[in-house]
């Protein structure tokens, strides 16, 4: 039986008479997609630019250290601690990860986790031990501080360096407890919710047969976690999503699958690294607190960020998704994946490394 999970698309062939190849005639494909689940479209296109010439980093690293409110012992002094008696000791621990309160909160119970003691860790080589940190102080935060009672998400964002919006560059996650999991969530969820009334199984679920029968956007599967490039990509170039199995909340994660996820997505991170990349978001997208895995699987996604071009400034969001809430990217998916499937075995571990300061 043919899956109900159906990967629609529909090219568009534009024609122009091309100046840089003596105005001859000239056809320019792109591609519309629509996701499977949400009918949400997003747009595939040849965008021609110059490569980013590698940020330098070393200056950026250099001067935000001076003033970082992480490093050292000021991550001890200088930042909030919880008021209330559910975390008595004031801030979080959870291997070198410290958590304490946003001192810029956007709800009512809105944490920030600094995730390494070093100011700065390079996107070809993020430590795995800090992503385990980072998602193990999250969970203890959630599990402590109990949420008041109806519909809650426990969310956890990294914006990492600041294409990505990250306002500090010393690695932290923003880890947040709300009933306004913001509109994506909620969306997605309701979408989900039809899905499964329709057929009697977790949209995720078929999603990863109709992905791995499919293959060409498969990335790899290690323990219960399976990494996909999304059908219709959320990044210029590219994204990937990350599916826990029968997983509804990072409170259901045991360590051998937080460890299996942080070890995919180090080498993830080192294979954007290698196409020049230095910035990502990523979101952990959760059912609501105290939710079964018979709706919603537990996922991440992770998408570099850019500066289409550093010298002028120009960021990788225009019009489209902020405005038209159209995705919109200048890379194919099943190229996504294909370069990043050696990257998640291991073998290309020795790939030529991103942009890094020779030092830091
Ligand atoms: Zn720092």
């Amino acid at each position: 039986m043919a899956s109900p999970v159906q990967f629609r698309s529909e090219r568009k062939a534009a024609r122009l008479h091309d100046p840089r190849h003596a105005f001859a005639l000239r056809t320019v494909e792109s591609e519309v997609r629509w996701d499977p689940l949400t009918g949400d479209s997003g747009r595939i296109c040849h965008f021609a630019f110059n490569s980013a010439p590698p940020a330098d980093l070393q200056t950026l690293v250099e001067t935000s250290k001076q003033t970082c409110p992480f490093c050292g012992d000021k991550v001890n002094t200088v930042t909030p601690t919880f008021a209330g008696d559910e975390i008595p000791e004031g801030r979080l621990r959870h291997g070198d990860a410290v958590l304490f309160p946003n001192l810029f909160p956007y709800d009512d119970v809105s944490a920030v986790a600094v995730i390494s003691r070093n100011h700065f860790v390079p996107m070809d080589d993020v430590p795995e031990q800090a992503i385990v940190d980072g998602l193990g102080v999250a969970r203890d935060f959630f599990e402590r501080s109990a949420p008041d009672p109806g519909p809650r998400w426990s969310i956890v964002n990294w914006n990492y360096m600041p294409p990505s919006g990250g306002s500090q560059v010393h690695p932290h996650m923003q880890v947040v407890h709300t009933a306004n999991p913001g509109n994506a969530i909620l969306r997605l969820q309701a979408a989900e919710r039809d899905w499964r009334a329709r057929h009697r199984r977790p949209y995720a679920a078929m999603l990863i047969e109709a992905e791995h029968a499919a293959g060409d956007r498969w990335i790899g599967e290690t323990d219960g976690v399976v990494f996909l490039a999304p059908y219709v990509p959320a990044g210029l170039l590219g994204d990937v999503t990350a599916i826990f199995a029968d997983t509804a909340t990072l409170a259901d994660l045991d360590d051998t699958r937080i460890e299996a996820f942080a070890r995919g997505l180090r080498r993830l991170l080192r294979g954007f690294s290698a196409k020049g990349l230095w910035s990502f978001n990523l979101v952990l997208f959760p059912a609501p607190v105290g939710a079964d895995a018979s709706t919603h699987w537990l996922m991440a996604r992770i998408v570099p960020r850019l500066y289409i071009n550093p010298a002028l400034h120009v960021t990788d969001v225009a019009y489209m998704p902020l405005l038209l809430e159209e995705r919109f990217a200048m890379t194919w998916p099943e190229d996504t994946a294909a370069h990043l499937r050696p990257f998640l075995r291991g073998e290309a571990a020795g790939g030529s490394p991103g942009p890094r300061p020779a030092a830091a």
